[in-house]
């Protein structure tokens, strides 16, 4: 999933914390070898190449789960959040590779098989179907934060609760420290004028989405590696978004979503999601707005 992953935890003596630790860090590789679209043997790669065949596919029940909650997050979303962007993003990646602009007619193209719509789901046979021809799933707007919600998962099994799980900067809350009340995460605005927050938080997942250093410069506008599934281009409004939600899978699509949601159409989607927190930060030209819903820090300072 081109992250480091990182587990704290608290265990009763060192080799149940060695044992843990390689269970939960043999679940992550597990799942990286699933829902990996950069390696071609993977899961999802087998299915996406499938696709437009007619042809039921049967999965297992972590892509039937990953692919299941995505598509209801795109329902929740109005399609801001699409994992079928995968021939978009495959177009992009290439042109941010060798710096050169993708053609009007490529985008056009690419797009065709665009749309969550085009995914079909059999719940009891945990089968799936990719009606169109050169679909590609790209769960890199939601993997991470799975993975880490299934490394908690792992390591609650085994009777270890204080968890945290870090996903390249998404994390997974378990319970707090011993004798703590939460654990302390700063979270950051991200701009010059910085702001930082520090909460007190477990049990939740935390996920920042940005465009802030991979993009795609031309003719003096950058696209973000986020793309717009409705128009098949990157960003152009720079965002940073920060999510606090009920768990890890649903704070890392939920940043992904509001980034192309921006503000105003953001907020109207949040009202669909209980306990959901966001801090999110949008600059349009010389324009920065911020839309904060955190919960009061326990400490500010700017
Ligand atoms: P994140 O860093 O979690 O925001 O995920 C960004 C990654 O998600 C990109 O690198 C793409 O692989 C994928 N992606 C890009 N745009 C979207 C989108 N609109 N919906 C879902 N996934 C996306
Ligand atoms: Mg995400």
């Amino acid at each position: 999933m081109g992250s480091q992953f990182r587990l704290i935890f608290y265990a009763p003596d060192s080799s149940t914390a060695q044992r843990a630790a390689s269970q939960a860090f043999g679940r992550i590789e597990e799942l990286n070898n699933i829902l990996s679209d950069y390696r071609d043997g993977s899961e999802i790669n087998r299915l996406s190449a499938r696709s437009g065949t007619g042809e039921w596919v049967g999965v297992s029940p972590e892509l039937f789960d990953v692919i299941s909650a995505s598509r209801q997050i795109s329902q929740r979303t109005g399609g801001a959040f699409d994992i079928t962007v995968g021939p978009v993003v495959q177009l992009w990646r290439r042109a941010m590779r060798r710096s050169y602009f993708p053609e009007q007619e490529a985008i056009r193209q690419a797009r065709q098989s665009v749309g969550y719509r085009y995914i079909k789901l059999d719940a009891p046979q945990r089968k799936v179907l990719l009606l169109r021809k050169g679909m590609r799933l790209d769960v890199g707007g939601i993997g991470k934060g799975y993975a880490a919600d299934e490394a908690v998962r792992v390591l609650r099994e085994m009777g270890i609760n204080s968890v945290l799980v870090d996903a390249g900067g998404d994390l997974t809350l378990g319970d707090p420290p011993p004798g703590q009340s939460g654990w302390r995460v700063e979270v950051s605005s991200g701009t010059n004028a910085d702001s930082v927050q520090t909460l007190e938080l477990s049990n939740v997942g935390i996920a920042t989405s940005g465009a802030s250093y991979r993009y795609l410069e031309h003719q003096g506008k950058r696209y973000s590696h986020i793309v717009d599934p409705r128009t098949g281009v990157g960003l152009l409004h720079h965002v940073r978004t920060t999510i606090i939600a009920p768990n890890g899978t649903l704070a890392d699509a939920l940043a992904t979503a509001l980034s192309v949601a921006g503000i105003d159409r953001g907020k109207k989607l949040l009202k669909r999601f209980p306990n959901v927190q966001v801090w999110l930060l949008e600059t349009k030209g010389d324009r920065i707005r911020s839309w904060n819903t955190l919960p009061a820090p326990s400490s500010e300072r700017n």
